[in-house]
């Protein structure tokens, strides 16, 4: 990003991390209501968060680009789902129109956030210095931090590796051996890019996922030019595609049986694209549509299907410096090696970083707990903490933008309270905080990803599900459109 970057100021009203949909969002945000003393700490190089990382051949959006822009910041989409150089352009875009640019800081890391609770204020320790805020909003995503399998013997694989999110550009794929561990929403994605090219493609399964068709295509000049022009109509199509992914909440959550429609369409989707009944029985998954992330791919099973491509189901037992060993001794000779194995989404990295009143990190308190907040937004013992996409606030049927929305209405109206009020501080009462988990997790025993018969990454050690919504986002936005304060502890102003 050209953005010349300031100065770190020694101190900021609020200090907002990461530049991805949340930190841009919360930069507009404040900034409209006159709350201009911010900064924007990010450690890339520019805004986009995980569609500025996530450049791997065939990155897209499985949810429809409608609902996948800010509704204060309509886009003209080229096509029904967006592919990310362009998700990733319409946030550049976003951010420069916003104006806020000058008070980003690129190439800049947060290492440490302390509540320093005598000064009222975070005190918060970057790779670019020290800077103190009274308000600190995360923005720093929940698939932002690679996870890589530990496998017996990888680091000493002597070939070129390298994980989706981080992928080399370098590294031309062309007449290569490739392998691809992993078959979740990347690696589905990649593996029909990579079988057009690559001599030959082993494809490790440890679970095979459900597949729906995806219904992509490229808008024509016409309805681009009539979802630019006639007044409302981009606001009508964005709500009906958003209201007919509401509709899906109640087969996840309540009642599995709805979900019998979209099993079929998947098993269909295996028929179309695969003709070997032996590959159609292994990619076909044993358990319940939903409990793990529904993915959309015309591609990858005609992928599968290839003859320079297998399939493997056998458990991967170690790496050797050119190949890759399975359970059957079978030893597959490589020369790339791309792991798409996912991200840590139940132990946050930011939260080892991040410490509350007691001097304790966000992590040593969820170790006890599994991740837990108020709202998906607030936590007890972190004063004026509000994070963006927290806990229970992920989706597996719509779009992430809209959660950001919400929560940054809440957070607004929280900062306009406080402004009014004169509180230094708020967190939610602990009380509070327990009864909201209690009910979250009474829900979820309900929901198909509790009781759908798989292991996803939506649960933690515990096995709780702390990653996702278990109701409507009707709901979810309802909740979250006025700030609750009776609900929360408030500091008075003393005397500094
Ligand atoms: P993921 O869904 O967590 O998938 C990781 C894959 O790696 C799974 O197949 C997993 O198998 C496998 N795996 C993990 N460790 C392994 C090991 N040690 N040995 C063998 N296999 C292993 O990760 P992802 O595909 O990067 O997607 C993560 C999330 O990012 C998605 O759920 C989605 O929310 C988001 N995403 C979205 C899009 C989009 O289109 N918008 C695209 C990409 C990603 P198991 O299933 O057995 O665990």
């Amino acid at each position: 990003m050209s953005a010349t970057t300031p100065a770190l100021p020694t101190r900021v009203r609020h200090l907002i991390v990461g530049a991805g949909f949340a930190g841009v969002g919360a930069a507009i945000k404040l900034a409209e209501i006159g709350e201009d003393d911010f900064l924007v700490v990010e450690k890339g190089n520019d805004v986009g968060g995980t569609w500025r990382d996530n450049t791997y051949p065939g990155a897209a959006c499985d949810v429809p680009s409608q609902l996948y822009s800010f509704s204060f910041a309509r886009n003209d989409w080229s096509r029904s789902f967006s592919a990310q150089p362009e998700i990733f352009a319409y946030l550049q875009r976003v951010a420069a129109e916003s104006g806020t640019l000058d008070r980003f800081v690129f190439d800049t890391a947060v290492t440490e956030a302390a509540w320093d609770d005598t000064a009222g204020e975070w005190v918060v320790d970057t790779t670019a210095g020290q800077v103190r805020a009274t308000n600190l909003i995360t923005g720093s995503g929940g698939l932002s931090e690679p996870k890589l399998p530990d496998i017996d013997g990888i680091d000493g694989f002597d070939g070129e590796i390298f994980h989706s999110a981080r992928w080399n550009h370098d590294i031309d794929l062309t007449g290569k051996r490739v392998a691809v561990i992993g078959t979740g929403a990347s690696a589905i994605q990649i593996v029909p890019q990579v079988q057009k090219v690559a001599a030959h493609l082993d494809v490790y399964q440890r679970t095979a996922p459900w597949i729906l068709p995806r219904h992509d295509r490229t808008y024509s000049t016409i309805e681009r030019l009539a979802l630019k022009h006639v007044p409302g109509l981009q606001r009508a199509y964005r709500s009906a595609i958003y209201f007919g992914r509401e509709t899906y909440v109640p087969g996840f959550t309540r009642f599995p049986q709805l979900t019998a429609p979209a099993k079929r369409l998947a098993e269909s989707n295996i028929r179309r694209g695969i003709t070997d009944p032996e590959l159609r029985a292994q990619v076909t998954p044993d358990f319940q549509i939903g409990c793990k992330r529904i993915l959309i791919s015309n591609e990858y099973y005609p992928a599968l299907d290839a003859d320079n491509t297998d399939l493997v189901t056998d458990r991967i037992t170690k790496i050797t410096p050119g190949a890759v060993v399975t359970e059957d001794g079978t030893e597959r000779e490589i020369d790339v090696l791309i792991v798409a194995t996912g991200f840590h989404t139940t132990d946050q990295p930011i939260a080892h970083h991040i410490r509350g009143r007691d001097g304790r990190s966000l992590a040593e308190h969820w170790s006890e707990t599994g991740m837990a907040s108020y709202k998906g937004t607030c936590i007890a013992g972190f004063p004026n903490l509000f994070q963006l996409v927290g806990p229970n606030t992920g989706l597996g049927h719509s779009s992430m933008v809209f959660v950001i929305e919400s929560q940054l209405a809440y957070i607004i109206d929280a900062v306009r309270t406080q402004r009014q009020a004169g509180w230094p501080a708020v967190e939610p009462r602990p009380e509070v905080q327990d009864a909201w988990n209690a009910d979250l997790q009474r829900r979820m025993q309900s929901t198909v990803w509790s009781a759908g018969g798989c292991a996803s990454w939506y649960l933690d050690d515990h096995g709780r599900n702390t990653t996702l919504w278990p109701r409507t986002t009707i709901s979810l936005r309802r909740l979250l459109a006025n700030f609750d304060s009776d609900k929360y502890v408030i500091t008075e102003r003393t005397a500094r």
